[in-house]
């Protein structure tokens, strides 16, 4: 039985939800109203796509390269879990640490690719310890990945071979050729080394720098995705301030390469099924990366920003920062640097009375625990680091 406006736009826009039930669908709205909707429409746009993103079941997933279809099951716990987390955080805000920002004199490359991706996330990176960032499991198999395919070493045979998807094998060819360059530097190693442009006060560490036979420098990219992958302009941004601003080596070119991968059907492994690669070149127009670079010298300056527009509920959902973000909910126009813990404030809602009793059989979040679980995590990893001598 629809209890209010939302109701009724949920059963019209979410029919293919039968593993939810109305209670279900009531508390999710009654979270995320807590959390700062307002607008129906952007609320059941949001619940959509947490839906859609987290409430996948991927045990149950068969891949479309094993099994020529897929089947989704999908989980509520998943999204009462993200919501609630949320909202454990945001009722502890004197647990949010705030980051110095008057430490940060150089902009990087990731801090241009941020900005360039959502100025909120932006401040809130550089403004908030972001404890329990979104999306952790995507973020670490991308790093898995990463490890594992590392263009210079191990990037297994079959993947430059298999002719399962239509583009693969003009891909592969690039890789291929990229892989017969010489290595020059390789990124994320224990050697740690970055490059600093003190004229632009550019700070950054590109994936990779090769030289191709006849002499020239190109900088590397390697990105990770779940889906089909796609290029993004703050991916553009990043790999264009490499080209231009690493003095070291005369960059002629870049090369962006965005892999995605599925899961296995049996093993639920998540392995490398297609890959999408764009060339730039040194002599293309940046005047992207000169908007973003100057815009985000002003925001720096004038701590204040005018949003043109309201943020991107896709960017939202997928957002690493979404937990610590007032402004997805989409009602402000104007975003502080440093971020403001205070208008992390949650809204006082009216809890529905259909509630009372579904919410006394959900576990409750200690959120407290949990700051007291990731200090130690972070602390044993640091002495762990440290004993093997590894900084
Ligand atoms: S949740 Fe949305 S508005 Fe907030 S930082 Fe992320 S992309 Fe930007």
């Amino acid at each position: 039985m629809p209890h209010s406006m939302t109701d009724l736009l949920i059963q019209e826009k979410l029919p293919e939800n039968p593993q939810f039930s109305d209670l279900d669908m009531i508390f999710l709205v009654f979270l995320l109203k807590k959390i700062g909707f307002k607008d129906e429409k952007r609320l059941i746009a949001y619940l959509e796509g947490v839906i859609k993103v987290y409430g996948k079941n991927e045990k149950t997933r068969i891949s479309r390269y094993h099994g020529g279809r897929s089947i989704t099951n999908y989980n509520s716990s998943r999204c009462f879990g993200l919501l609630s987390m949320e909202i454990a955080i945001r009722e502890n805000l004197e647990l949010i640490v705030s980051i110095d920002s008057k430490h940060n004199s150089l902009i990087s490359a990731t801090d241009l690719a941020n900005f360039c991706f959502c100025p909120v996330s932006y401040s809130i990176s550089k403004s908030l310890e972001v404890k329990f960032p979104t999306n952790l499991r995507s973020r670490s198999i991308g790093t898995g990945l990463h490890e594992q395919l590392r263009l210079i070493s191990r990037l297994p045979k079959q993947y430059l071979e298999n002719t399962d998807s239509k583009n693969y094998t003009p891909e592969a060819q690039k890789i291929k050729k990229i892989r017969g360059c010489k290595l020059i530097f390789a990124g994320h190693t224990k050697e740690r080394k970055v490059f600093i442009n003190e004229s632009e006060k550019f700070i950054g560490q590109p994936d990779y720098i090769f030289q191709d036979p006849n002499g020239d420098y190109f900088v590397v990219e390697e990105k990770f995705h779940a889906v089909q992958p796609g290029q993004y302009d703050n991916q553009l941004v990043q790999l264009q301030a490499y080209i231009a601003y690493i003095t070291e080596y005369d960059i002629k070119y870049g090369v962006l390469i965005n892999w995605s991968y599925d899961f296995h059907f049996q093993t639920y492994e998540p392995f490398i099924n297609d890959v999408k690669i764009k060339v730039v070149k040194s002599e293309k127009d940046f005047s992207l990366l000169t908007k973003i670079h100057h815009q985000l010298k002003v925001f720096q300056n004038k701590k204040e920003l005018n949003l043109s527009r309201n943020p991107n509920v896709n960017k939202c959902i997928s957002c690493v920062v979404n937990k610590y973000c007032s402004h997805k909910a989409g009602y402000q126009t104007k975003v502080k640097f440093p971020y403001k813990r205070d208008d992390l404030r949650l809204k006082k809602v009216k809890q529905p009375e259909v509630l009372w009793e579904y919410i006394r059989d959900k576990p409750t979040i200690d959120i407290v625990e949990l700051y007291d679980y990731e200090n130690e995590f972070t602390v044993n990893t640091q002495s762990e680091t440290s004993r093997r001598g590894k900084i």
